[in-house]
This record gives structure tokens, sequence and C-alpha cells, in this order.
């Protein structure tokens, strides 16, 4: 279906995967500390626990947690979740930075007069410090994070909704970008919302690798930087 770039008068954003590399960062490294409290746990090696984690990721535990999964298979007691919570909080965030280009792309599509949003999904104090750490607080119009023990797999489409309706937009003057199809592109796109996946992440690799399909985004981006040459210079609101 053409669509007319013209259009699009806001953005609305991941945040991780999609402004920095969480998978290769937060996510690995975190794997790795919680390889060794699963090996400790069930009797296996490091190697094997990174296995059984990298088998059983978010995209096929799509109603848990992939550690209350392997708790439950393994009838592993409460502490194991208590020790994974423990290995996870040993992972610093302080050091994640944006990929090339995205604070520049962000400050010229804001200079453009497009209204910027940031909708995230996970723990809102750990989603603020990403923002912070990665200097982008600032950029964004309005900046939701919905936490996923409340709203689940429905939580972006809570999110994208609130900013159509608070900011007076329709679906087809708004762009979406980010990694993942389930929960995220496909909701918009189900919204109406023009969508743009960007090639980053492990998502977005599960996305490449599963021909099973589960939908396709309006556009594939190499990165968010990409959206500066395709999108039109507006005349500024502001
Ligand atoms: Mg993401």
């Amino acid at each position: 279906m053409p669509h007319t770039f013209e259009a699009i008068k806001a953005i609305i954003f991941d945040l991780d995967d999609t402004l920095y590399d969480c998978s290769g960062t937060l996510v690995r490294s975190r794997r790795l500390k919680a390889a060794r409290v699963i090996a400790e746990a069930v009797g296996c090696s490091e190697k094997e626990a990174d296995e059984l984690q990298r088998n059983l990721d978010e995209q096929k535990t799509p109603n848990g947690d992939l550690y209350e999964t392997i708790g439950r298979q393994y009838s592993l007691p409460v502490s194991f979740l208590e020790d994974i919570k423990k290995a996870f909080s040993e992972v610093s965030i302080s050091g994640i930075e944006p990929f090339a280009g995205v604070t520049d792309t962000l400050k010229d599509l804001k200079n453009r007069g497009l209204a910027l949003f940031l909708v995230t999904v996970g723990e809102r104090e750990e989603q603020e410090k990403k923002v912070r750490v990665l200097g982008l607080d600032g950029l964004f119009d309005e900046i939701i994070i919905l936490d996923p023990g409340t709203f689940g797999s429905e939580a972006k489409k809570v999110g994208f909704r609130e900013i159509l309706d608070r900011h007076g937009l329709r679906p087809e003057e708004v762009l979406c970008a980010g990694d993942r199809m389930d929960r995220e592109l496909k909701v918009a796109s189900e919204l109406g919302i023009y969508t743009a996946m960007v090639k980053h992440g492990r998502h977005y690799q599960h996305f490449i690798s599963d021909s099973k399909g589960g939908g396709e985004p309006d556009m594939h981006i190499e990165s968010v930087a990409d959206l500066s040459g395709i999108l039109p210079v507006r005349r500024p609101s502001r």
C-alpha cells in the first residue's frame, strides 16, 4: 500500500534494541550471569544453561517469564527466581550507549517539527535509568513506560492508544519504529500506524529466521538513523 510520508507528524520509538543494543549488552551479560545460577540449580554446565535460555527465550514463552518456565520445568524451589533476580542486579546498565547516529537523528527529527514519543515496556526505574544513561531524556515529547506485569502482551497497545488520544493524532499521521513484530509493530499496524522495523537485536533475528510469519512491517530500516533521509522536512511547529 503506498504511503505518503508527508502525512507523518509523529514518531513513536521503542527503546530496547531500537535506540541502543540491548541484546548485545544487557541481555547477553544477564544471561551469562543467569547461566551460573541455572547450572548450579539444574546440575548442568553453564554452556548448557546458556543454550537453555536461548532455546526458551521470550519468543517461545509468550505467556511467562523464561526463568519461571525453567523453574517449572525443573521443579526448582522459589529461591531460584530470587537468585536469578540477584544475578541480574549485578549487571550494571551504566555502560550502554545509543546506536550510531541515533542522538543526532532524534534531534534532527525534533527540529523538523515532528513529535517524538518513547513507548517502552519494563520496570519503571530501570527503563528511566536507561533513558538517562543514553542521554535521550529531554528529546521526547512524552515517555510512556508500561509495566509488563500489569498489561502483559497488550502493554504497547495501551501506550500507542494513549499517545493517539492525548496528542490528537490520527494513526496515519504516526510512524512506529521498533525491533519486534509481535507485541509491538503488529499492534501498531492493527491500530493503523505505519511501521518501520529496525534490523537490530534478538527479536529481529527471530523474525528473519522464523518463516511462520506473524506479520510484516511496512518498511525495514537498518537503523533509526535512516529516518532522517526518509521523512520529509516539516515546518518547525514550535
Ligand atoms: Mg525493543
